[in-house]
């Protein structure tokens, strides 16, 4: 039978089998397996050239037993009302593992963002906030940057919400530019968390960082900064960086055995994560054809691009060397291809854990923009490294007290808060 890729299922599929090991009962499960709000939209955008585009959009409202719902906009041409509703679910656990007063959300719009000009963008932000305010605010549905969205997007969003409110109201969606609303270190923020996790997993695993490397696909915000904090934080060594290359539509890897320089990679790669081959290759570095970042001799795998990387096919590749997955990515190993990964005793960072120093951060953004006073970049980065570190024990010791796998474990600390949580407030 083919493997299901479908995030959604994947989704509740892990849901189900940790509902299992908890006993859940049958309507908490009901509750918890779907969103609580989906909001399905046709937004009419007038084009530069005076045509019109209908676009089509999501956005889903998982779960808010916890604090608001929160989670970014996908801006990508394979959205699907599924891939939100997982992504969307993925951040309730995620908000609920980092121990942040906030739920799960998620939103996307199906296109390809580099086909449209600056202005058709901010065009198309400011209708899906006029559609969609009435939901959203700083205490009910706060957005964020994701694939295909920037800081700038959440600047024009910001201020269309504000416009309409008639009040100044930065909290209502982060990842703004700093100086806008934002908060430092947010750029940093995802692929620090990342190192921040595998730091700790590799002391929990006796493995010296400095005599690591590692493999990376997708160099995108989360696979730079992911790049740039193992060699800065850690003292290891990249070895490979992959990426999906817009105009000959293919994936390829960007490999240099003496290690990476992610400073100069970001220097020649677009701001959709798309690196200039001709000039990578002046710079020695060997450029090939397809997915070969998996098969990489590597101490360390981070899938930083898209859900559903790590599967029944691609798992078989892992080389022998490989001891740690760390995923930036959401959903980037499928259920069958986590199987294996348990088989082989590779160390999984799981996604919702792994990859929570973005939202954890977005949170202080909305904690500075509520108090109207920011902090430096030292000093979030200090908080968010608390923060991740302190997740990571606490999934760490589930998985040992529990005995089993880290997504397991992680699954478990987040369910059992959110049931905490909507116990708390009488919805069980
Ligand atoms: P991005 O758009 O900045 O970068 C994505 C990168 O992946 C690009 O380099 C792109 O070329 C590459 N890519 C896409 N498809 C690929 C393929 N088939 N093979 C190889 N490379 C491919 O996105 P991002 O913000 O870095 O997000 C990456 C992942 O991390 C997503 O799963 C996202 O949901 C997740 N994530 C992001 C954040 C955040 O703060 N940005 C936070 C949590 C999770």
């Amino acid at each position: 039978m083919a493997e299901n890729t479908n995030a959604f299922s994947m989704a509740q599929q892990q849901f189900d089998h940790v509902a299992d090991l908890l006993g859940l009962d049958h309507q908490v499960r009901e509750l918890l397996r779907w969103p609580l709000r989906e909001y399905h939209l046709r937004l009419p955008v007038h084009m530069d050239d005076g045509g019109l585009r209908v676009f089509q959009a999501f956005r889903v409202q998982h779960n808010d037993a916890l604090g608001p719902n929160k989670g970014g906009l996908r801006f990508h041409a394979a959205e699907t009302a599924d891939t939100v509703r997982a992504l969307a679910m993925w951040m309730t656990w995620k908000c609920a593992v980092a121990d942040i007063p906030l739920g799960g959300g998620k939103g996307g719009v199906v296109l390809d963002p580099a086909t449209l000009s600056a202005n058709e963008k901010e065009r198309l932000c400011r209708a899906f906030i006029r559609e969609l305010w009435r939901v959203l605010g700083p205490r009910q549905d706060v957005p964020a940057p994701d694939v295909g969205s920037n800081a700038q997007m959440m600047g024009w969003m910001m201020d269309e919400y504000s416009r309409i409110t008639g009040q100044y109201t930065p909290g209502v969606i982060t990842g703004k530019p700093v100086g806008g609303g934002g908060s430092l270190g947010r750029k940093e923020a995802t692929g620090y968390g990342v190192i921040y996790t595998l730091r700790e997993a590799m002391k929990c695993l006796n493995i010296d960082s400095t005599q690591t490397t590692a493999a990376i696909q997708g160099f995108g915000n989360v696979g730079q900064y992911a790049a740039k904090g193992f060699i800065s934080e850690l003292g290891g060594k990249v070895v490979c960086v992959s990426y999906w290359d817009r105009e000959d539509r293919a994936a390829y890897t960007v490999y240099k055995q003496d290690g990476i320089d992610p400073e100069f990679l970001m220097n020649i790669t677009d701001q959709y994560g798309s690196i200039d081959k001709d000039k990578a290759v002046q710079a020695d570095y060997s450029i090939e054809e397809g997915d070969d970042w998996i098969t990489k001799e590597a101490d360390v795998l981070i899938p930083a691009a898209l859900e559903g990387q790590i599967n029944a096919e691609t798992v078989k590749n892992i080389h022998e060397r490989v001891k740690i997955v760390a995923e930036g990515a959401n959903g980037p190993t499928t259920p069958e291809a986590d199987q294996v990964l348990m088989e082989r005793d590779i160390f999984v960072v799981p996604d919702f854990l792994c990859n929570a120093g973005g939202v954890t951060t977005s949170y202080f953004e909305g904690v500075q923009n509520d108090m109207n006073f920011y902090w430096t970049k030292s000093e979030v980065l200090e908080k968010l490294d608390d923060k991740m570190t302190q997740a990571f024990k606490g999934v760490y010791d589930m998985a040992q007290t529990q005995d089993v796998f880290m997504r397991d474990a992680a699954y478990m600390v987040a369910i059992n808060r959110v049931v905490k949580g909507m116990e708390l407030r009488g919805w069980l």
